[in-house]
Parts: structure tokens; sequence; C-alpha cells
């Protein structure tokens, strides 16, 4: 499979959930079982000497591909939560969006210091969503901290928002 392939697979919906966003469903994709492979094995290659401990998903669309990549690394699946989904003590980050504020939470004791975690997103925006993710498993005083996303939309420059002093990487461009 090509990039170029991958995005002939993604479906753009304008004005979704709300007028200006050209929203990029990866759901089109996602049914092709050669591109849901691709996405898993680019992510991987990229990661497979790292030492990645743990994978942490971003709800809801890094629950997809996320645990499989966590597979394959022989790392663990870590799911980070909107507020009142994880049963147990919870640490949380909140932060502004364009409209109000958002809070992310892990469970406490899902990371440990000797964790080398791969954030994991299907898209990179703003850099918002992702920005608060870092802080987040920063806060578990985890060793290092690696993101990865399916998609960045480059005009946007989240990745600018993340820092220099975390590699990102991502696999398709808009
Ligand atoms: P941001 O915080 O702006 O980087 O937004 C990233 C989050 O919002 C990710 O979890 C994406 O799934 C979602 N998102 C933002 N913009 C889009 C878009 N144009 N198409 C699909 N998902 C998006």
């Amino acid at each position: 499979m090509t990039v170029q392939q991958v995005k002939g697979m993604i479906r753009n919906i304008p004005d979704f959930p709300q007028k200006g966003i050209q929203f990029k469903d990866i759901t089109t994709a996602l049914k092709h079982p050669q591109c849901l492979r691709w996405m898993r094995d680019e992510v991987v290659k990229l990661y497979r000497d790292k030492g990645i401990t743990q994978v942490v998903g971003l709800e809801s669309r890094g629950f997809i591909i996320g645990p499989a990549v966590a597979m394959e690394l022989g790392a663990g699946f870590v799911p980070e939560r909107k507020p009142g989904k994880l049963p147990a003590e919870v640490i949380s980050v909140s932060y502004n969006k364009e409209y109000g504020t958002d809070t992310v939470q892990l469970h406490k004791d899902a990371l440990s210091p000797d964790d080398v975690v791969l954030l994991h997103d299907d898209l990179l925006a703003t850099g918002g969503t992702m920005k608060a993710a870092i802080e987040l498993v920063r806060k578990c005083g985890v060793k290092k901290v690696y993101v990865n996303c399916l998609i960045e939309l480059d005009f946007l420059n989240g990745r600018k928002e993340l820092g220099d002093d975390v590699e990102v990487t991502t696999l398709i461009h808009y």
C-alpha cells in the first residue's frame, strides 16, 4: 500500500462536527483489511527498536490501531479516557479547547517510572489534545514519551505545541 492509496480511502466530511471543519473519516480506510494492516505495520516499523513498554491510546480513535501496535511491539496498552469512565483512582489534566475546557484521565497506577510510552491517536490537528496527553503521562513520571498519530493536519502546526523535547511521527499528511 502507498500513502496515496490510503489517502484515497480516507473520507473527507466537510463541516463535521461543526462548520469549517474538514473531518477526516478513517472508518472508510479501516474496513479495508490491507489498509488496516498497513496502519499497524507502519507504526510498528517506527517504534520497533525504541523499547516501548506501554502504548497509551487516546479516547476513542486511539483505541483502534493502538492495541494492535502494542501487541506487535510486545508492549501493554493503556487507555486514556474522558472523565467518569475509569473506575479506579485517576490522575487528570484539563486543557482549553476552542469552546470551554476538556479533561483527560489515566488510572493512577497505569504507568510506572520505568515505562517508555508511545502516545497514539488517529489525528493531530491543533495539538491541544496530544499536549494534554503528554502532560498527563509525564505526571506519572515515566522514563520517556514518544508521540504517533496516523494523520497530521500540517497547516495547523499542532506539532509546534508539543515542544521540541518529544519525538513526533505521523504517517499521512494534509
Ligand atoms: P487537536 O486537539 O486539535 O489536535 O484535535 C485532535 C483530536 O480531535 C483527535 O482526537 C482527532 O480525532 C480529533 N480531530 C480534530 N480535527 C479533526 C479532523 N479534521 N478530522 C478528524 N478528527 C479530528
